[in-house]
């Protein structure tokens, strides 16, 4: 079984925007439970302020078909929306990722299953071979998609 720190994450990021900055420990724990879903999908948020991710709420996926959708189960995304209002928190972006070899953008159901459009979308695409999980993020203005830089920190910046 490969190891955490064999995990290898590509950014992908084309336009210059506010980065979103993601702690190094959150991005590992998400990159290990995207490879053991390896071929379904995963879902869930990150939190924080601004553009400073926090923490990352894992939510299970109840998709009918998890190997090319995810629907996150209700009661962990309401506990997860408690939390993030008792700290003052909000929700940066949903995360999830696409089976291996899909593109690493937001598809179309993926911008119309997200009500909130302040909310950003994560996306964790792995190759066609599983072995580099290409990360890129999302913001959706005027129905287009603009690709918001990651700057992957040490620690958290609170
Ligand atoms: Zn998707």
């Amino acid at each position: 079984m490969e190891s955490l720190i064999e995990s290898r994450a590509r950014l992908v990021t084309y336009v210059l925007d506010d980065p979103l900055t993601l702690p190094r420990g959150i991005l590992d724990d998400i990159l290990s439970r995207v490879k053991l879903a390896m071929p379904y999908e995963i879902c869930g948020y990150f939190a924080g302020v601004g553009r400073s991710i926090y923490r990352a709420f894992p939510i299970p996926n109840v998709a009918a078909n998890p190997g090319d959708s995810f629907c996150m189960e209700p009661m962990a995304q309401l506990n997860a929306l408690i939390t993030v209002d008792k700290y003052d928190w909000h929700m940066i972006a949903v995360y999830h990722s696409h089976p291996p070899g899909k593109r690493c953008y937001p598809s179309l159901r993926d911008i119309e299953g997200q009500p909130d459009p302040s909310c950003m979308h994560v996306i964790f695409a792995p190759t066609a071979n599983g072995k580099i999980i290409n990360l890129g993020a999302f913001a959706v203005r005027k129905n287009n998609q603009i690709a918001i830089p990651i700057n992957v920190v040490e620690s958290p910046v609170y």
